[in-house]
């Protein structure tokens, strides 16, 4: 069985105290690799390792030019491992290899752009309103960053964090997820094969108590970028009350698509299915509340069932497969009993429901449809991270406005319809970081991607995400002839 160690300071360790992990293949339920976790010893290691990276040495010394050469090797270097990079990914989390192999390539940009940035980052000369006086800012790494990432797209949640942050010369410790560690391990082997001085890039895992507490809360991180659920980041902001870190939070979701009546139906129902059955529904922008103007919602509906159950169930790492299973048992046990409830509460089960035909081993779930009469319905309200499309209808654009609306999330939102004015009012109207009209789940290292309410307050890619992993130092310069004069005689 592959085990895997913890990487800090340039070299591989185990816990001092042995403690590891046991990772899950979701596929078959069945354990297929170990990994050391971190407590205090190892957090407090990588920590230090980190400072002592950012203060001293050839990470310190380095300009902003040669670092992005670095990134931008580490970006060759993914791009060359994108396949395993890619397949490793899918037997720890279960997402489709021809997922993570094409996102994981497509990361290798996210390094390029950031790569591009780091010697763009300037400060500015003020033109200051006191006499004899030269005042000029610059714009200075904030420390070191603790990245902590949820298991759904490791690589590519690492990517839009590392990014930035070694561009502008920050030093990071990163937490994997306890739930599939594995591919960030392989990327950490990447990372040294690119040439980072040790302690620059630090990679652990270990459960969020205590590993991820002590991390987010430890008196020498002065940045915390994470991604992952609601409930977790209430505590990283506790946890950050102990060291005042600059945090920034990227959440869940619930996002609606909107289809008018007059749009593209073949468009619209391909976007739905991009935004409930990618992924296997298991992605923070899924676009899980489907409104429909009453018109077209039966012949959307029966479009959407038809697909359905067309979807190719199976194993993540056929090319063929188009939904993979669940990441793990607490996830299928969630997303089979918030269908139960639903349907106790009103919906009706349009396909789906239940564990695929076949599948007895792994944590499999069918692509689910629900026909949703009315909002107060578990799975309209909850984020369900599964394969389960909740559809509702409206009349007017007002309706469908405010219905999307109602929730506490506001992430990405979909709307459909080939009436240009109506898409930019909507769009305008709608509480949410990101809006994609007659597309659905596109991005890029070009747009800045974050949300809304409890989606949570963060913006990563894009040009300011840059400016997120610096502060301002201000200097100022007595450029008169005279010394400072004595402050206590008035002038
Ligand atoms: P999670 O919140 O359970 O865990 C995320 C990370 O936080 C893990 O590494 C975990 O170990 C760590 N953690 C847990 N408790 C902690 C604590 N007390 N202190 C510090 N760290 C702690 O999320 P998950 O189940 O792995 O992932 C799913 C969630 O992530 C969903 O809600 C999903 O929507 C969200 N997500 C958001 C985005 C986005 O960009 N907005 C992207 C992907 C996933």
């Amino acid at each position: 069985m592959k085990h895997y160690q913890m990487y800090i300071d340039g070299e591989w360790c185990d816990a001092a105290d042995g403690a590891k992990l046991e990772s899950i293949n979701p596929a078959t339920g069945e354990v297929w690799a170990t990994a050391a976790i971190a407590g205090e010893t190892e957090v407090n290691r990588a920590v230090a390792a980190a400072s002592r990276a950012l203060n001293k040495g050839p990470w310190a010394e380095m300009n902003a030019t040669q670092r992005g050469k670095l990134l931008h090797r580490l970006g060759d270097l993914i791009a060359q491992n994108s396949q395993m990079l890619g397949e490793i990914e899918t037997i720890d989390s279960g997402k489709l290899a021809r997922e993570t192999r094409a996102q994981t390539g497509y990361v290798a940009d996210y390094y390029y752009y950031f790569a591009g940035l780091a010697d763009k980052i300037q400060g500015a000369t003020l033109p200051i309103d006191k006499p004899d006086m030269h005042v000029y800012t610059k714009r200075v790494p904030i420390g070191v960053v603790a990245a902590v990432v949820p298991w759904n797209a490791q690589m590519f949640l690492t990517a839009t964090k590392l990014g930035p942050a070694l561009a502008a010369g920050n030093t990071v410790v990163l937490k994997a997820s306890e739930m599939a560690p594995a591919p960030m391990f392989e990327f950490a082997r990447i990372v040294d094969e690119a040439g980072f001085p040790a302690g620059v890039v630090n990679v652990i895992t270990g459960y969020g108590e205590p590993c991820g507490r002590l991390l987010t809360s430890h008196a020498d991180v002065a940045r915390v970028a994470f991604t992952g659920g609601p409930e977790t980041a209430r505590h990283i902001v506790r946890n950050t009350a102990e060291n005042f870190a600059v945090v920034s939070l990227e959440l869940g979701g619930k996002s609606p698509i909107l289809v008018f009546d007059d749009a593209d139906i073949e468009g619209a129902v391909n976007g739905i299915i991009a935004g409930n059955f990618g992924a296997t529904g298991q992605s923070c922008v899924a676009g899980s509340r489907v409104f429909i103007q009453s018109g077209i919602r039966k012949q959307v509906l029966e479009k959407l069932v038809e697909r359905a159950g067309q979807i190719c169930i199976g194993d993540p790492l056929a090319d063929d497969t188009q939904v993979g299973p669940l990441c793990t048992r607490e996830q299928l046990e969630h997303i089979s009993e918030s269908v139960d409830d639903a349907v106790r509460e009103g919906a009706k089960l349009l396909i789906g429901g239940r564990r695929p035909e076949g599948f007895d081993s792994g944590w499999y779930y069918s692509p689910t449809i629900l026909d949703c009469p009315h909002q107060d319905i578990r799975t309209v309200r909850e984020e369900m991270f599964g394969p389960v499309l909740s559809a509702l209808s409206f009349d007017t654009e007002e309706e469908a406005i405010e219905m999307a609306n109602n929730s506490d999330f506001g992430l990405g939102s979909g709307v459909f319809t080939s009436n240009v004015a109506r898409a930019l009012r909507v769009s305008d109207a709608i509480h949410s970081g990101i809006v994609w009209v007659n597309t659905y789940r596109v991005i890029s290292p070009i747009a800045p991607f974050g949300g809304f309410k409890n989606s949570g307050p963060g913006r990563e890619s894009g040009i300011d995400t840059i400016y997120d992993y610096t502060r301002t130092k201000t200097v100022w310069i007595n450029i008169s002839s005279e010394p400072m004069a004595n402050p206590f005689t008035m002038r």
